[in-house]
């Protein structure tokens, strides 16, 4: 693939364009396990310039990877074929924030937290709130429809999406969706562009919906000796329709993890569940907590805290907060990986899940732990392993196809959030199986000639350790 620097340099500048070894190899990473070498690095600053660059592309057949802080976890921003890595990094302008609509207008390369702290002031907050959204830009959550711990209340991404305006494969820039909350009839193509990965077109703005940051917020932490019962208090706390606007689970080796690594102090139990209510009138905050927390007591949760005060809130759900980077050093020799790390199951298999993830990691020898946004169904899960070891490597793959097949035959999904890119794409075409021909159909019409993050989701390899490169040098 031959790429004319030139030309893109008379497009964004010399100073946006990276191609030194150094910055393709960062380039070619994201947080999953794969790794490839993009071609070169372009930054744009404006919308003309993303067309400018998409045309060149479609008429040269050069793949584009739009990239927003490159934290997915699946390989979704990893060019696999190499190609231009279109970086957001200088489009990050908030636009316009409308409080009288209750939505704002910004550039896709916008930071999650950047925004909610300009709209602050406001009294309104952006909600889908994933862990990572310290880096998470707007675009990268809008294509992988992120949600985090208050979507239970606050819905995904594409709940607070009203529209956006897009790039298409052919360069043509068109505004999708519009400035309400409701848009009844027709295909909604800003919804398909929800999730799409970079698949379908290149996001260059979205107008966002936003919330009233509640007057009080109060949370609660239980602990469980044994994981059903936290299931159960799980399935009845939603079931019984309160309304948290948190619901989170901890197995014992996320809780053993933060407690070593981070000497959290977290009791020792095979389980703890964190609730939380939040709304403008203290009352009923109360009396949903105290329903959640009647709930846990009810199954057994003991040890039960509950607080308004923000560091106490902050004391008590630090644990969870921390796990990624506790995990990641949960024992010597052990990397903390992305693998089948979420997907989604009814309520009342919560548990069940959580006992066969640790089933699955007993049998095939890599240690994993079951935490996730249980109320929104959610179940994140990482494989701690030896990552230099080819067998590591075989029992890794075995246990990702035996809990997504577990995961199926509950009727649950791949990808809760993390969206599918190169490790849950095996996964996710068994569980689309039905549907795959409608996806590429659509993918072919929007995208003829397969430039735009080529080699993803439905069309990504069925073995993703031999057809990807691994970040790890593997003996
Ligand atoms: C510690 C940690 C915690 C996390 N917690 C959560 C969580 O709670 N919830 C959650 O949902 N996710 C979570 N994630 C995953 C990740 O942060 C999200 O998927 C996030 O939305 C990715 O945003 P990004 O800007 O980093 O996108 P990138 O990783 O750069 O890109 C991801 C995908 O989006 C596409 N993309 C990016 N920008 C655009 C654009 N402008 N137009 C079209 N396509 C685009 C890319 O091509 C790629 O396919 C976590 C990750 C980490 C490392």
């Amino acid at each position: 693939m031959k790429i004319d620097l030139e030309k893109l340099k008379g497009i964004v500048g010399q100073d946006n364009i990276k191609n030194d070894i150094a910055d393709l190899y960062v380039y070619g990473s994201d947080s999953s396990v794969h790794n490839a070498l993009a071609s070169v690095v372009v930054r744009p600053t404006t919308i003309e310039q993303v067309q400018a660059i998409v045309r060149y592309a479609n008429a040269e057949l050069i793949p584009v990877v739009a990239r927003g802080s490159g934290s997915g976890m699946s390989g979704q921003a990893v060019p696999i074929d190499g190609g231009i890595v279109l970086d957001f990094k200088n489009m990050n302008r908030i636009i316009e924030i409308r409080p009288a609509d209750m939505l704002c207008k910004v550039e896709a390369g916008l930071v999650d937290d950047d925004l909610n702290r300009a709209l602050k002031p406001y009294g309104l907050f952006y909600p889908p709130l994933p862990a990572s959204s310290r880096v998470a830009t707007i675009g990268g959550e809008i294509a992988n429809n992120a949600s985090g711990i208050r979507s239970v209340k606050y819905g995904a991404t594409r709940d607070s999406v009203l529209g956006m305006k897009v790039v298409l494969a052919n360069g043509d820039l068109v505004n999708l969706g519009s400035n309400t909350k409701v848009e009844a009839s027709g295909y909604q193509i800003d919804r398909l562009m929800v999730g799409s990965e970079g698949t379908l077109g290149i996001i260059v703005e979205a107008t966002l919906l936003l919330k009233p940051i509640p007057k009080f917020r109060c949370i609660g932490r239980a602990s469980f000796d044994k994981l059903e019962d936290a299931g159960e208090a799980i399935s009845e706390i939603i079931a019984s329709g309160a309304s948290p606007s948190m619901l989170e689970l901890m197995d014992n080796i996320a809780i053993t993890a933060v407690n070593t690594t981070l000497n959290m102090g977290l009791p020792d139990v095979e389980a703890i569940v964190m609730f939380e209510a939040d709304g403008k009138v203290k009352e009923a905050v109360d009396a949903e907590i105290n329903f959640m927390k009647e709930i846990c007591e009810k199954h057994s949760g003991s040890d039960i805290e509950t607080s308004y005060d923000l560091k106490e809130r902050t004391k008590l759900f630090a644990g969870r907060k921390k796990l990624f980077a506790a995990l990641s050093r949960y024992k010597e020799g052990l990397s903390c990986t992305s693998l089948a790390d979420d997907m989604a199951v009814p309520y009342s298999k919560m548990a069940e899940c959580a006992s066969k993830i640790h089933e699955i990691a007993k049998r095939n020898n890599v240690v994993m732990t079951a935490y996730g946004h249980c109320g929104s169904g959610c179940m994140h899960t990482k494989i701690l392993m030896d990552p230099t070891k080819k067998e590591q490597w075989e029992g890794a793959k075995r246990a990702v196809d035996e809990v997504y097949d577990y995961v199926r035959s509950v009727g649950g999904t791949t990808s809760a959030e993390h969206g599918i890119g190169l490790s849950k794409a095996p996964a996710w075409k068994k569980e689309k199986a039905d549907s795959l021909a409608i996806i590429k159909a659509i993918k072919k019409a929007l995208d003829p000639n397969n430039i735009l993050n080529p080699h993803k989701i439905q069309d990504a390899p069925d073995d993703w350790i031999t057809a990807t490169k691994l970040r790890y040098p593997v003996e």
